[in-house]
């Protein structure tokens, strides 16, 4: 498996030159597994995805599977300039759950009705297909599990799974909020459990403990909530990912430090904060 990171930013596009070694672009994660293009979620990095696979391609079929874990603005707003959409040729499928007062589909199409922009889903000329989940999937090879996360509205993690490899892509994964009880706990666990053993653990830190404290309930976690899921699960590379929109690379740089020092003296996995262009192999 190959993975590409086309977007790191959480919440809103963050571009300017305090942002430009990490990125300014929403979510978006690029996973090619046996000659298969999957995405997990469609922020504004899939713009630079999608031109990118348009020249690879070079008028060859264009077939992608989008996965969508959760359909809060920053993790869909680059999907209608995704360019693959506008090329007949191309084989789209889009993936979700389905959203808590209408279907998935409907509510991918919310964004591209008439007062927020001038193509309907039906116009793509791709004429993408909507898949509701309601279990596991299988694209060619690779074996794409779900789980439900804490965050407001409807969030799901994904786990990938591919020739005895896996990596686990949790946009906006569980907060706090108030209580530790009993059911968290026993929430949490089941996270764990499906990220087991993951190679590549990517996921939503947005915060240092210190912030949280003045955003508690907003559906994000702090690198430590999140290192302590990594370790709890066992995996074998933590990727920091949607970086908070007020922070510059510096900040995210001791974000990095600071959750690698607290990994390695919990002999947790190594860390690394997630940055556009990033490209690993797992
Ligand atoms: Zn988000
Ligand atoms: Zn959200």
């Amino acid at each position: 498996m190959r993975i590409r990171f086309w977007g790191v930013r959480g919440s809103v596009p963050s571009p300017g030159p305090a942002t430009a070694r990490y990125g300014g672009n929403t979510p978006c994660v690029e996973i090619r597994a046996g000659g298969r293009v999957l995405i997990a979620d469609a922020g504004t990095g899939i713009r630079a995805l999608g031109d990118a696979l348009v020249r690879e391609r070079a008028g060859a079929p264009i077939e992608a599977h989008l996965f969508i874990g959760h359909t809060h603005w920053d993790h869909i707003q680059g999907l209608p300039f995704f360019a693959p959409l506008y090329r007949a040729e191309s084989l789209i499928t889009l993936y979700g759950v389905p959203g808590a007062t209408k279907p998935f589909r409907d509510v991918i199409a919310g964004q591209m009705s008439s007062a927020y922009f001038p193509v309907r889903p039906d116009e793509l000329a791709a004429r993408p297909a909507f898949v509701e989940l309601r279990g596991p999937v299988q694209v060619g090879e690779t074996n794409v599990h779900y789980h439900y996360l804490n965050h407001p509205g409807i969030t799901v993690g994904f786990r990938f799974e591919h020739d005895g490899r896996s990596v686990c892509y949790m946009s906006e994964p569980y907060a706090r909020l108030n209580t530790r009880g009993e059911f968290m706990d026993k929430e949490d666990a089941a996270v764990a459990r499906f990220a087991a053993d993951a190679d590549l653990l990517i996921c939503e830190s947005q915060y240092t403990p210190d912030e949280y404290r003045r955003r508690r309930g907003w559906g994000h976690s702090t690198f430590e909530d999140v290192l302590d899921l990594a370790v709890r699960a066992k995996a074998q590379r933590l990727a920091l990912f949607h970086h908070d929109p007020a922070h510059d690379d510096a900040a995210i740089d001791d974000i990095e430090a600071a959750c690698a020092r607290a990994s390695a003296a919990r002999g947790g996995p190594p860390v690394f904060a997630a940055r556009e262009g990033l490209e690993l192999e797992l």
